[in-house]
């Protein structure tokens, strides 16, 4: 009957510890991909700054996405930004 004890309480201590680590290992997992902000609001990280004319947000110029329209480079935070920034300027043309 003892024994049967002991094997009982062995298999729940060890199921409480997995659980531990299971638990451990997620928020490390957590802390490794931190979610993305939002494109438009990404931390500057020096270098010269650019506006991006769609959302008004300074990015570091070598982070843009450069694009030349009507013969002038803009600089954008996303693609996203750039196919809106068009988009609008197709609207008032
Ligand atoms: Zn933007």
């Amino acid at each position: 009957m003892s024994m049967i004890l002991r094997f009982i309480f062995t298999v729940i201590v060890l199921y409480l510890i997995f659980r531990v680590l299971k638990r451990i290992l997620r928020s490390a997992e957590k802390k490794k991909n931190e979610p993305l902000s939002n494109a438009c609001s990404r931390t500057i990280q020096g270098g010269d700054l650019v506006q991006d004319p769609c959302c008004l947000t300074y990015i570091p110029e070598g982070e843009a996405y450069k694009a030349s329209i009507g013969g002038e480079i803009l600089y954008f935070c996303s693609e996203a930004c750039f196919k809106k920034y068009q988009m609008e300027r197709k609207e008032k043309s």
